[in-house]
């Protein structure tokens, strides 16, 4: 596939685990380069703030990850949408996986060494990337508090993880809502994420005359190759043109 170019009138949607950097053991143990919120905040101001980090993570955990950067940002799949200037879009706080479940759940996997709970603001993500083989034992024990048909809530599968999340969000909702406003309303949306909760993303983008770009397909896996690409869109934008 031809790898897009960041253009003047591009905005760009970022997840951040496996796309901007490398998947870490743990959630926790994840290693940003020092130059990513430079480069991050170099590309926001080129492109008129339309920068926007969409993860599965929470808010406030990108932002620590990310400073000095900031800008409008996505966390828990759409769940929760922060806009340039700072106004938040969140879906009610009530809206959020019961504390029962959260007690039942570091229950069961306290029993299975390796498996790391998460909890969020609104969802948990059960981790079991140090345990592989206890993949069949959290999806067990997800499935057994949301069903397919689940009114509120919904099972999103990821790379050695599996999260209870909002039903309502997604991340294709977070892309949809930010492209509605400036800085980004009137740019070509362009999506970059490496997980099965970045198809809602990238398919939003491309319904609003942009693209989404899967990580492991256009960018060999590589997120370092996605930092790459990034770079040169800087120098690309900061080019003088030719007369
Ligand atoms: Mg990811």
């Amino acid at each position: 596939m031809q790898i897009p170019e960041i253009g003047p009138k591009t905005a760009l949607f970022l997840d951040f685990d496996g796309t901007l950097v490398e998947i870490a053991e743990t959630p926790t143990r994840v290693v940003v380069p020092p130059d990513l919120p430079v480069l991050l905040s170099k590309l926001r101001d080129l492109l008129g703030g339309a920068v926007a980090i969409v993860s599965g993570r929470p808010l406030l955990d990108t932002d620590r990850l990310l400073a000095p950067f900031s800008g409008a940002s996505s966390g828990e799949h759409g769940a929760a949408i922060r806009h340039i200037d700072g106004t938040l879009d969140e879906v009610r706080s009530e809206v959020a996986v019961p504390e029962e479940w959260k007690k039942a759940l570091a229950e069961e996997t306290g029993q299975l060494s390796g498996v790391i709970l998460e909890l969020k603001p609104h969802g948990v993500t059960l981790h079991y990337r140090l345990a592989p083989d206890r993949q069949d034992d959290v999806w067990r024990i997800a499935r057994s508090l949301v069903s397919d048909d689940h009114p509120w809530f919904r099972l999103i599968p990821a790379r050695m993880a599996v999260e209870i999340g909002v039903k309502a969000t997604t991340k294709g909702r977070a892309v949809e809502n930010l492209m509605a406003a400036p800085p980004f309303a009137g740019r070509v949306p362009i999506f970059i994420g490496d997980d099965f909760a970045d198809e809602a993303g990238m398919a939003a983008a491309r319904r609003l005359g942009g693209q989404g770009l899967r990580v492991g397909e256009v960018f060999g896996g590589e997120p370092a190759a996605v930092r790459a690409w990034l770079q040169d869109g800087v120098e690309r934008l900061t080019r003088p043109v030719m007369a």
